[in-house]
């Protein structure tokens, strides 16, 4: 049993029916009718170990999550507001403790968050954060997307993946220390993509936030709106420092299946480009065009390029429901 037939079988019965709940399981946030508001909540836990590494700077630990929950709501198009803090910690350490903190701060101070409640307890370090946020309008969900949309990406892909997989090797010299100390911020400090989110919500039909590869989440959209996706290889975009560590095979291979990027894919009709690369530039947030939402269901993918052919060749990627 995945995760996904654990929470169908044993927890979807209990959400019940009733017109205060806009968007219930199943999305990046859950949308409730709240008198004449609309308040999306989201809820994400990091285990050190399984989502961190035990070594990862207590800094690190707290910006990222909140910064993953921020990403949930941004998904979603809300304005975040409030955060809630469950905290299980092996000991009292007062230098471990202020530096979480700060780093916690750093993530939600900037999105004008204010940490409003939570509980702490003892046992194996766990870091739970639910966001409360505000929604202005029609939320964005996975479910919307139309044939012949454009697949777009924010951003570029596989970084935190490449990052997490070198954060522990021994220093390197010059510039290849350099790209790797790059990826390794890109894995702990994530920019959850809140303004694009917002722009997002009047111009695109579909969106999701990238925490477990690619093809997993653009799958999410694809079953969601019962579309196919159809996505060029050679156009997912990859950063200098992750092609210069890895190599454009094994760059590719992240982007597509490594998760922890936080950036945002989304569907939009072609008439709405435009008007979406005039706002990402005010927002310095990349854009790019990566494929088409078509009639059909699943992931199809193409390549060109020797390295995304032979990425393709290898996995099985070229259709699959
Ligand atoms: P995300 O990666 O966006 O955080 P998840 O993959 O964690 O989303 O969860 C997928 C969906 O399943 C979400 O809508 C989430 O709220 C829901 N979900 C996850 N776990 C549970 C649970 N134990 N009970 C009810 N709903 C759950
Ligand atoms: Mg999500």
């Amino acid at each position: 049993m995945d995760e996904f037939e654990l929470i169908a079988r044993y927890f979807a019965p209990l959400q019940g029916e009733g017109d205060d709940l806009v968007v219930g399981q199943g999305d990046d946030g859950a949308v409730i009718a709240a008198g004449s508001s609309r308040l999306v909540v989201v809820v994400d836990t990091l285990v050190a170990g399984v989502h961190f590494p035990l070594s990862s700077p207590p800094h690190a630990i707290g910006y990222r999550a909140g910064a993953v929950n921020l990403s949930d709501l941004a998904a979603m198009g809300s304005s975040p507001r409030w955060a809630t803090l469950a905290l299980t910690l092996p000991e009292a350490d007062p230098h471990w403790l202020a530096e979480f903190s700060s780093g916690l701060a750093a993530a939600l101070q900037p999105a004008a968050t204010r940490l409003i409640g939570g509980d702490t307890t003892r046992g194996s370090l766990t870091v739970t954060v639910q966001l409360i946020g505000l929604l202005d309008g029609e939320p964005l969900t996975r479910a919307g997307a139309q044939p012949g949309d454009l697949i777009c990406v924010s951003g570029t892909l596989g970084d935190a993946c490449a990052g997490l997989a070198v954060h522990a090797e021994p220093p390197a010299v010059g510039s290849e220390q350099m790209s790797r100390d790059w990826l390794v911020q890109r894995f702990y400090y994530p920019q959850p993509r809140l303004a694009l989110g917002q722009v997002l919500r009047d111009l695109a039909h579909a969106a999701i936030d990238i925490s477990d590869g690619l093809l997993a989440d653009l799958g999410h959209i694809a079953r969601s709106s019962a579309c196919a996706a159809e996505i060029d290889l050679d156009a997912v975009p990859l950063s200098a420092a992750h092609l210069a560590v890895c190599g454009r095979e094994q760059a590719l291979r992240n982007a597509l299946t490594g998760g922890d990027d936080y950036e945002l894919v989304f569907t939009l009709p072609p008439s709405a480009l435009a008007a979406l690369r005039q706002q990402a530039v005010e927002l310095c947030v990349d854009i790019t065009v990566i494929g088409r939402i078509e009639t059909g269901s699943g992931l199809h993918s193409r390549a060109a390029s020797g390295a995304a052919t032979a990425v393709l060749a290898a996995s099985g990627y070229r259709h699959f429901s």
